[in-house]
C-alpha cells in the first residue's frame, strides 16, 4: 500500500473514526474539526465521542506521528499538500425534514480552493442530486470528485471501517479509481463503483429497508400482546431466515440513533418534493413515531387514576449502551412526555451524568444509582439494555417498588425467566410471558 495525505474535515463520529483507521491504516492524516471544545480535545488524545475502542486506537495512532489534527484545511494544504480531502460533516435535519447541506457545501467550498487540488471524497449523507448540485457549482471539480457514503454502526465504528460490508463509490471520472483503493487498502469486500447519485440513493436505500426492518418487528410484536405468543421466539424464528436476518428485528421503542430518524425524514421529503407517493416509508416512520408512546399508554392502563401521584424510575437514557449519541433516543421523547403526567421522575444511566440529566430533563430527578431509582418507585421504565440492568437483582428490588411495581422493558431485555416467580407487572413490546 502506498501512504497518502488524507485530511478528514469534520471529526464526528463518522469523521474521528475515519481518521483513526486511516492513520492505523499507514496513512498521513489530518483530522479537522472546526469545533473549538472538540479540537481541544483531539488534540489533548481525548476521544470528542464515545465509540467501543476508540480511546485506545485514537491513542495508538496518535504514538504513531501518523495522527494530528488542526483547525482548518487550507494552512495545512499549503505547508505539503494532501493528495484526498474526505469531507465527513453533519447533515442534521431541517425544520421541514430535508437534509440541511449548509455543513456540507462550506466544506466543500474549503476544499475546491485549494490548490493544487486533491481529490474530493463526499462521506456525508446527502440526497440524491446533491454531488451534481456540487459539481455544476465549482467546474473542474468534477475530475477529482467521489462520493463514498459511509455505512458504520454505531458501536461497531472502528471495525465497520477497518472490514465494511461494502464500498459504494460514486464517481464521475473513473481514473480515480486506484486512489480510493488505496484509501481503503485491501478490504476483501464487494465493491459498487456507480454514479454519484446512484451512490448517495444507496445510502438513502439501505437506511430505509434498516428502519423498514425494524418498524416490521414493532408491527409484528403488537399482534402478539396475548398470552399465546412468544415474542423473543417468533423473532428468532423469523429472523433465522438467511432471506432476513436477525438483525434489526429487535421490538422496542423503535430506531433511536440519530441517523434513521433523519435520513428516513430527508428521503420522504426528497420525494414530495418530486411528487412522488412513499407510502411504505411513510408506514414505517409512522410506525416508529408511535412507539415511544407505548410507555405513557401502558401506565395510563395499569395506574389509572394513581398516575399523577406515582413515582416513575427511569432506567437508560442512552438509545442503546455502546453509543453515547442522544440526539435522537427515545428518552429524550419519552421523559419530557412522562414529566407532564407523572408527580416524580427519577433517571439514571451509568453513563450520562447528573448535570446532563438536568440540562436534558429540567425538573427529573437524576439519581445516582439503580437502587435510588427505583427504591419507592411505582413503575420502572427501562430505556437501555445496560447490562447493569439486566443483571441488576430484581429479586431484592422488587419488594421496595410501590404497587403496583410495574416494569415497562422498552427495549424487551430482562430476562422473563428471573421476572416470572416475582410479585411484578411486566409489560413490553409483545408478550414474552408465553402460557
Ligand atoms: P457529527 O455531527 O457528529 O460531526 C460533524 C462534525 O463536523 C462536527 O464536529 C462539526 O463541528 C464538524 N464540522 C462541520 N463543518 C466543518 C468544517 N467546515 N470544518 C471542520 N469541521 C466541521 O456528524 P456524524 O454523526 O459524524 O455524521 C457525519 C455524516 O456522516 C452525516 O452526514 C451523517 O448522516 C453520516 N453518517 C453518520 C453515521 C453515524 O453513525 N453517526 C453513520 C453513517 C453516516
Amino acid at each position: 500500500m502506498t501512504a497518502m495525505r488524507i485530511a478528514v474535515i469534520g471529526q464526528g463520529y463518522v469523521g474521528v473514526t475515519g481518521a483513526v483507521a486511516l492513520a492505523q491504516g499507514g496513512h498521513q492524516v489530518t483530522g479537522v474539526e472546526q469545533d473549538a471544545q472538540r479540537l481541544a480535545a483531539l488534540r489533548e488524545g481525548r476521544a470528542p465521542v464515545f465509540e467501543p475502542g476508540l480511546q485506545e486506537e485514537l491513542s495508538l495512532a496518535l504514538a504513531t506521528g501518523r495522527l494530528r489534527f488542526a483547525r482548518s484545511v487550507s494552512p495545512v494544504h499549503a505547508e505539503e499538500p494532501f493528495d484526498v480531502v474526505m469531507v465527513a460533516v453533519g447533515t442534521p435535519p431541517g425544520p421541514d425534514g430535508s437534509a440541511d447541506l449548509s455543513q456540507v457545501t462550506a466544506a466543500v467550498q474549503q476544499v475546491t480552493a485549494l490548490v493544487p487540488a486533491p481529490l474530493l471524497v463526499l462521506k456525508s449523507t446527502v440526497p440524491p442530486g446533491t454531488s451534481e448540485m456540487l459539481l455544476r457549482g465549482s467546474p473542474g471539480l468534477r475530475d477529482r470528485y467521489a462520493y463514498n457514503p459511509e455505512f458504520l454502526n454505531q458501536g461497531s465504528a472502528l471495525e465497520d471501517w477497518l472490514a465494511p460490508s461494502r464500498v459504494v463509490v460514486g464517481v464521475a471520472d473513473r481514473r480515480n479509481l486506484p486512489l480510493l483503493r488505496q484509501i481503503h487498502g485491501h478490504t476483501g469486500c464487494p465493491w459498487v463503483v456507480t454514479t454519484p447519485t446512484s451512490a448517495e440513493m444507496v445510502k438513502y436505500a439501505s437506511n430505509a429497508f434498516l428502519a423498514t426492518k425494524i418498524s416490521f418487528a414493532n408491527e409484528i410484536a403488537r399482534l402478539c400482546a396475548g398470552p399465546e405468543f412468544h415474542v423473543d421466539q417468533i423473532m428468532q424464528g423469523v429472523g433465522s431466515d438467511p432471506r432476513i436476518g436477525h438483525a434489526f428485528l429487535q421490538p422496542g421503542l423503535g430506531f433511536g440513533d440519530s441517523c434513521l430518524p433523519k435520513d428516513t425524514a430527508a428521503l420522504a421529503n426528497w420525494a414530495a418534493a418530486r411528487g412522488i407517493r412513499l407510502p411504505l416509508l411513510h408506514a414505517v416512520r409512522e410506525v416508529n413515531e408511535g412507539q415511544p408512546g407505548m410507555v405513557a399508554e401502558t401506565l395510563r392502563r395499569e395506574l389509572g387514576t394513581a398516575l399523577s401521584r406515582a413515582r416513575i424510575a427511569v432506567l437508560g437514557v442512552r438509545y442503546e449502551p455502546w453509543s453515547d449519541d442522544l440526539r435522537a433516543a427515545p428518552s429524550r421523547t419519552v421523559i419530557p412526555g412522562l414529566m407532564t403526567e407523572v408527580a416524580e421522575v427519577r433517571v439514571w444511566d451509568p453513563e450520562v451524568d447528573a448535570e446532563t440529566v438536568t440540562r436534558l430533563f429540567p425538573g427529573a430527578v437524576p439519581s445516582p444509582d439503580l437502587p435510588s431509582a427505583t427504591d419507592g418507585a411505582h413503575a420502572v421504565v427501562i430505556l437501555t439494555e445496560w447490562p447493569e440492568i439486566i443483571e441488576a437483582d430484581w429479586a431484592s428490588l422488587t419488594p421496595r417498588l410501590e404497587a403496583p411495581r410495574l416494569i415497562i422493558d422498552g427495549k424487551n431485555c430482562l430476562y422473563p425467566g428471573i421476572l416470572q416467580s416475582l410479585p411484578l407487572l411486566y409489560r413490553s413490546t409483545g408478550n414474552r410471558f408465553p402460557l
